[in-house]
């Protein structure tokens, strides 16, 4: 399975994306999380992306796609994978598209929800987590951000059939389970 999980900041994606990834027995590869993990042992990466990271914007596509790229080499992706927060901007869609060659996706989940909900979750997690990016005008940077440069992302994949649209709001489980009928539906190429 060669996934892509797609939705605005706060959706719960890390979350899900987890899930799903055990499920299905591919690794998650999530892009925010590598930068972050880069931030805090302080690489090379991690200090020249710390700042963009802390303002919401985006990182460069040529940093961005060298990352990826390495991470899909891993023997735990052999067999396919789960993406997170990749990719997000056209560039970077044109560039996994030559990363997969012959072996394309075979679905992206997108993740829908209610972005003032979204702002309360978030600023939750800012309490938990101390992610420098949530706070309120950050977020409503990267939320703006996601409408403009990745949103229209999903239009390019849906022309390709490969869109399965699903209801972020309300319990873990029972997003979870929602997922997962829509990536079966996906395999069967069902597409909802
Ligand atoms: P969220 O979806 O809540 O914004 P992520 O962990 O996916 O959280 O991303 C956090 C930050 O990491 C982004 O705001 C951006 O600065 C950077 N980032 C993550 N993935 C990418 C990407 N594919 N391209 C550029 N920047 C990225």
């Amino acid at each position: 399975m060669r996934l892509i999980i797609m939705g605005p900041p706060g959706a719960g994606k890390g979350t899900q994306a987890t899930r799903i990834a055990e499920k299905y027995a591919i690794p998650a590869i999530s892009t925010g999380d590598i930068f972050r993990a880069n931030i805090k042992n302080r690489t090379e990466l991690g200090q020249q992306v710390e700042a963009i990271l802390a303002a919401g914007g985006y990182v460069p596509d040529e940093v961005t796609n060298e990352i990826v790229s390495d991470r899909l080499t891993w023997d735990d992706a052999a067999n396919g994978f789960l993406l997170d927060g990749y990719p997000r901007t056209t560039g970077q869609v044109d560039f996994l598209d030559g990363a997969l060659g012959d072996h394309p996706l075979d679905g992206v989940v997108q993740l829908t929800v209610d972005e003032d909900a979204v702002v309360e979750r978030l600023l939750k997690r800012a309490s938990v987590d101390g992610r420098s990016d949530d706070t309120e005008d950050v977020i409503r940077d990267r939320q703006a951000l996601y409408t403009t440069e990745t949103a229209p992302l999903l239009a390019l994949y849906r022309e390709r059939g490969l869109v399965a649209e699903v209801d972020g709001m309300g319990e873990v489980d029972e997003v979870t389970s929602r997922l997962v009928e829509a990536i079966d539906g996906l395999r069967a190429g069902t597409v909802a």
